[in-house]
C-alpha cells in the first residue's frame, strides 16, 4: 500500500483557533482523505507549539504556570479540528515528553557533527520581559508590552552553522526539481540560499520556559529548532527508530508563505546536519485575507470558523475555504463571498440537481433508482471529470478538484433540461436518462468525498447506495455505469438550504 503522509504546521498557542488555521487544516485533510480514498496508507499530522517567550508572559498575565497555561489552549485547537471533521492521524504538542527527547536527541546529533557551536549574539532586550525581540516586532522602537525603550545586549548562546549548507542545499534542490510548489517558491529559496547563509542562534539563557539544551542545561532551546522537530518526533524520532524509519521522510509539508525560509531552508540544513533525509515535498499556501487585510488581532478582523458552521453547516464552509481559493495563492474571505458561493455551487447546483433527481424517480419511477446506459453522454463527461480531479488532487489544487467535479454536476443539470423528465410519460428512455442522472449523482458523491464528507454520505444514502461512501477506492470505484437499479430513492429535506446576506 502506497505510503502518503503529511502535515500542517504546528500552531502557537497564544490565541484560540483562527480562520487561518482552519484554512491551512481543512486543506491538509481534504487531502488526506483524497489518499485513502486511493487506498493510501495515510498518516495526517498536526499539533500545537507550545514554548517561547509569549506563552509563558500570557501564563503570567493569568497566573498560572506555562504548562497549566497551554494545558488550557491545546484542547480547543483539537476541540475545533473534531468539529471542522478534520481526520488527523496523530496531535503533538511540543510539551509532551516524546517531542522533547526527540529535539535532544536532533540536538545531540547536529552537535556531534560539529554544526552547533558557541557564538555571541546581540539583540534588542527589554529588562521588563527579560526577553529580546526582533525589529519588527518592536511598537515605534519600543517594547511591544511594555512600551518602552529596548537596548542592544548580548548573551553567548548556541548557533547553528547554517552557512555551511548552503551548496548542500543547492545540490539537493537541483537534484529534486519540482519538490516545492508553486515552482516561483522554488526560485525564491535558491534565491535566496544563493544569497548566502547566516548562522542562526537555537538557545536563550533569559528563557525558562523551553526544552534544555541537552549539553548546557543553563538554556533553552530557542523557537525553530524546537518547534520544526515535530515533525520527526511524531513519527518516531527519538523514541521508536522503527516507526521513525517507516514514517520518514513525509510526503509533503503544508506550509503558509511566511515561513517558506524556516522550512526550505533551516530544516532540510538541520536534517542533513543529523543525517536524516530531507522532506520529499513542500506545498506552499497564501495567506486567507479577511476583507483584503491579513488577520489580525489589532485589526479586529479575527474570524472564529465555529461561528460560521453553525450558519454554513460543516461541508458548506469547508467547500468555500477548498473551491474560492487557489491554494498558493492569497484568498480573500469575505461574508458576501461565502454566501454567493454557498448559494451558486451548493444549493442551486449541487442540492438543486439531487432534489430534482430524486422528485422525478419519486414520480416517474415508483420512487427505484434506474440503471444508467453504457453510452450516455454523460459517461465521457464524467471520465474527463475523475481524470481532471484526480490531477488536480494530486498536484495540491483543491479548487480545480472541485471545479472538475462541478463539471460533472453542470453537465448532468443541463442534462436533465435538455430531456425534461419531469414532462415526459415513464418510458424505458425516461428510465435511462434518470439512471445516467443517479449514476453521475453516484460519482459525484464519491468525489466530493474530500471535501465534503457528511454531504458525501447523505447523497450516497439518498441515491439508495448501502454502506459507507468512503470506503470505495479509486479508480474503480468512479468507472461509469456501476449504480445499481431498484433501490429506493430518497428525496429528504434540501441539502444546502438557500441564505440570504
Ligand atoms: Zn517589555
Amino acid at each position: 500500500m502506497p505510503r502518503f503522509s503529511l502535515t500542517t504546521p504546528i500552531y502557537y498557542v497564544n490565541a484560540r483557533p483562527h480562520l487561518g488555521h482552519a484554512y491551512t487544516t481543512i486543506v491538509g485533510d481534504a487531502f488526506a482523505r483524497w489518499h485513502r480514498l486511493n487506498g493510501d496508507d495515510v498518516h495526517f499530522l498536526t499539533g500545537t507549539d507550545e514554548h517561547g517567550l509569549k506563552i509563558q508572559q500570557a501564563a503570567d498575565a493569568a497566573g498560572v504556570s506555562p504548562q497549566a497555561f497551554t494545558d488550557s489552549i491545546a484542547p480547543l485547537f483539537a476541540d475545533a479540528w473534531t468539529r471542522l471533521d478534520i481526520s488527523y492521524d496523530d496531535f503533538i504538542r511540543t510539551t509532551e515528553e516524546r517531542h522533547k527527547r526527540g529535539v535532544a536527541r536532533l540536538l545531540q546529533a547536529c552537535y556531534e557533527a560539529g554544526d552547533i557551536e558557541l557564538d555571541t549574539y546581540s539583540g534588542l532586550y527589554c529588562v521588563a520581559c527579560e526577553a529580546y525581540f526582533t525589529e519588527e516586532e518592536l511598537e515605534g522602537g519600543n517594547c511591544p508590552v511594555h512600551k518602552r525603550p529596548v537596548e542592544r545586549v548580548e548573551e553567548e548562546n548556541w548557533f547553528f552553522r547554517l552557512s555551511r549548507f548552503a551548496d548542500r542545499l543547492l545540490d539537493w534542490y537541483a537534484k529534486h526539481p519540482g519538490c516545492i510548489t508553486p515552482s516561483y517558491r522554488m526560485n525564491e529559496v535558491t534565491s535566496f540560499i544563493k544569497q548566502g547563509l547566516r548562522d542562526f542562534s537555537i538557545s536563550r539563557k533569559s528563557l525558562a520556559w523551553g526544552i534544555p539544551i541537552p549539553w548546557d542545561p543553563e538554556q533553552v532551546t530557542y523557537v525553530w529548532f524546537d518547534a520544526l522537530a515535530n515533525y520527526i518526533t511524531a513519527v518516531g524520532y527519538g523514541n521508536d527508530d522503527g516507526a521513525f524509519v517507516r514514517n520518514w521522510p513525509v510526503s509533503v509539508h503544508l506550509i503558509g508563505k511566511d515561513i517558506i525560509r524556516f522550512h526550505c531552508i533551516y530544516w532540510p540544513a538541520m536534517l542533513m546536519s543529523a543525517g536524516i533525509e530531507p522532506p520529499q515535498h513542500w506545498a506552499v499556501g497564501g495567506w486567507l485575507l479577511v476583507g483584503g487585510e491579513k488577520m489580525s488581532k489589532t485589526t479586529g478582523n479575527v474570524v472564529d470558523p465555529l461561528d460560521l458552521i453553525d450558519d454554513f453547516g460543516v461541508d458548506g464552509f469547508r467547500y468555500y475555504v477548498l473551491s474560492d481559493t487557489q491554494y498558493g495563492n492569497d484568498g480573500d474571505f469575505t461574508y458576501e463571498g461565502l454566501v454567493s458561493r454557498y448559494n451558486s455551487d451548493l444549493a442551486n447546483n449541487l442540492g438543486n440537481l439531487a432534489a430534482r433527481v430524486a422528485t422525478v424517480v419519486q414520480k416517474k419511477c415508483n420512487g427505484v433508482g434506474t440503471a444508467p446506459r453504457a453510452d450516455s453522454p454523460l459517461s465521457d463527461i464524467a471520465r474527463q471529470a475523475v481524470a481532471d480531479s484526480t490531477a488536480a488532487w494530486n498536484s495540491f489544487q483543491p479548487a480545480k478538484a472541485l471545479e472538475a467535479t462541478w463539471s460533472l454536476i453542470h453537465a448532468t443539470n443541463a442534462f436533465l433540461e435538455n430531456h425534461e423528465p419531469w414532462k415526459a410519460e415513464p418510458s424505458a428512455e425516461l428510465n435511462g436518462i434518470m439512471g445516467d442522472a443517479l449514476e453521475a449523482l453516484r460519482i459525484v458523491a464519491i468525489l466530493c468525498v474530500p471535501a465534503m464528507p457528511r454531504t458525501a454520505q447523505i447523497l450516497w444514502q439518498r441515491i439508495g447506495l448501502d454502506g459507507d461512501v468512503s470506503a470505495h477506492r479509486l479508480p474503480n470505484s468512479v468507472s461509469w455505469g456501476q449504480y445499481p437499479a431498484g433501490h429506493g430513492v430518497e428525496k429528504g429535506n434540501p441539502l444546502f438550504p438557500r441564505k440570504s446576506l
